[in-house]
């Protein structure tokens, strides 16, 4: 057990099941992430792996075959899985928000028809939100759903789906003007449609079409995929929620979960960073001494070692907020900033450390370097969460002279 990153007031339930998910990760997924990643191979074994231990099926409720747990245990859940292999986490992360929106905003039908098979990772899910020309600007989507009798006719092309070809239900953001007339705002007039497919890549379902893997610098492993909809025919009943115009409101309280996630993941991938940097320093020899006796490198261990603390400490502190029933969108910003900027920071000390070495692909440390920038970006970049954190601040610190 390391001594950094510990979080105390775990319940013993808790516990166990990280011990569960450290030892997979140890003895499953970090023996093999840095082949399979060179040869971008889904790692289905992993899954399945995944799939027995509950998994897929942590935060869903106990009713509906799920283990019920809090978002505090699934992000250290996220945070062991990330330190293994990045991608890994990012296979059950859009699987989790798509479980999470059904628990929240699911009509009693939609909940009893996906959860249980979501629970138990027969059903994969994908979420969609992001377009060829908008990822930041959501309310600029143009993916239009029209009504025609009991169904809606959905058009139009998504960008950057994780998992959109290996999920078989995709929660997608599409505009829908019916009911909302002309001057509504844009996010007031934005559906989501629960959208079930078979997983794979051509034409998916009639009218909908999951066209190939993109190729990554990293995060391989894990599909990244466009979504084309042409005369997409979806029933009315699968409106999430049932009412359309909540779309926005219910991809934010998704996304908002997902940023605690993208937190955790930094955690796990800076903690692997730090582990590998702190042991290459003992091993490599300069001058007549180990390079970990350099003053230089010391204080890169130390840095490393503090933004380490930090990030662990903010992710908590978040899914606690969140799972206290508070908002917690401002803790939720700031620690996605934070720890994926320092994640960053602590693969490139780590890298650093590695000398000429972190350049070659035989050390785990040059696919964490080609990982950790995806994390600058998904679920919002940098500049967005500032955003999201400014607004708050102001809320909370209305001046009131
Ligand atoms: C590997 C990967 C997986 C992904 N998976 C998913 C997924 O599963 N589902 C999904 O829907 N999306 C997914 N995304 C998309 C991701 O959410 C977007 O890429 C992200 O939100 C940024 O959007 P963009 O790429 O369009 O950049 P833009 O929005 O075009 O931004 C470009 C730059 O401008 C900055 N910027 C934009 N607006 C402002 C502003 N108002 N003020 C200051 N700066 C600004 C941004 O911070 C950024 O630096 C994924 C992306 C990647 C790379």
């Amino acid at each position: 057990m390391s001594r950094l990153a510990q979080t105390h007031g775990l319940t013993d339930v808790q516990r166990e099941i990280l011990s569960t998910v450290r030892d997979f990760v140890d003895k499953e997924i970090i023996p093999v992430a840095t082949e399979l990643e060179h040869r971008d191979e889904y790692p289905q074994d992993i899954v399945d792996g995944l799939k027995e231990l509950g998994l897929f099926g942590l935060m869903i409720p106990e009713e509906y075959g799920g283990l019920g747990e809090s978002l505090l245990t699934y992000a250290l859940c996220v945070e062991e899985i990330a330190r293994g292999w990045m991608s890994v986490s990012g296979i059950i992360n859009t699987h989790f928000i798509v479980a999470y929106m059904l628990k929240q905003h699911g009509t009693q039908e939609q909940k009893d028809h996906f959860l249980p098979r979501m629970a138990a990772g027969d059903i994969r899910g994908a979420f969609s939100m992001s377009e060829p020309a908008l990822g930041s600007d959501v309310s600029a989507i143009s993916s239009k759903a029209v009504q025609d009798g009991e169904e809606y006719v959905l058009n139009g092309q998504k960008m950057w789906l994780t998992n959109g070809g290996t999920s078989s239900l995709v929660a997608v953001l599409v505009k829908s003007d019916e009911g909302h007339p002309e001057g509504t705002a844009p996010h007031k007039s934005m559906t989501t449609f629960l959208v079930e497919k078979e997983p794979g890549f051509g034409e998916v379902r009639p009218g909908l079409t999951i066209p190939g893997k993109i190729d990554k610098m990293g995060y391989k492993g894990v599909d990244t995929t466009e979504l084309i909809m042409d005369g997409l025919r979806i029933p009315a009943n699968r409106v999430l929620g049932g009412a359309t115009g909540r779309g926005f409101y219910q991809m934010m309280d998704g996304v908002e979960v997902g940023r605690v996630n993208v937190a955790a993941r930094g955690c796990g991938v800076a903690q692997r960073a730090f582990e590998l940097g702190v042991r290459y320093a003992q091993q490599r020899h300069t001058f007549g001494k180990q390079i970990a006796q350099h003053q230089a490198i010391q204080f890169k261990l130390a840095e490393m070692a503090t933004k380490v603390e930090a990030a662990h400490a903010m992710m908590v502190n978040a899914a606690r907020k969140k799972d206290s029933g508070e908002r917690n969108d401002l803790e939720a910003g700031m620690a996605k900033y934070l720890a994926s900027e320092y994640c960053k920071e602590v693969v490139e000390d780590a890298f650093r450390i590695h000398g000429g070495y972190g350049f070659s692909k035989e050390y785990e440390i040059e696919r964490l370097y080609r990982e950790a920038p995806m994390l600058l970006i998904g679920e919002g970049t940098a500049e967005i969460q500032k955003m999201i954190i400014g607004r708050r601040l102001l809320e909370e610190y209305r001046f009131q002279g």
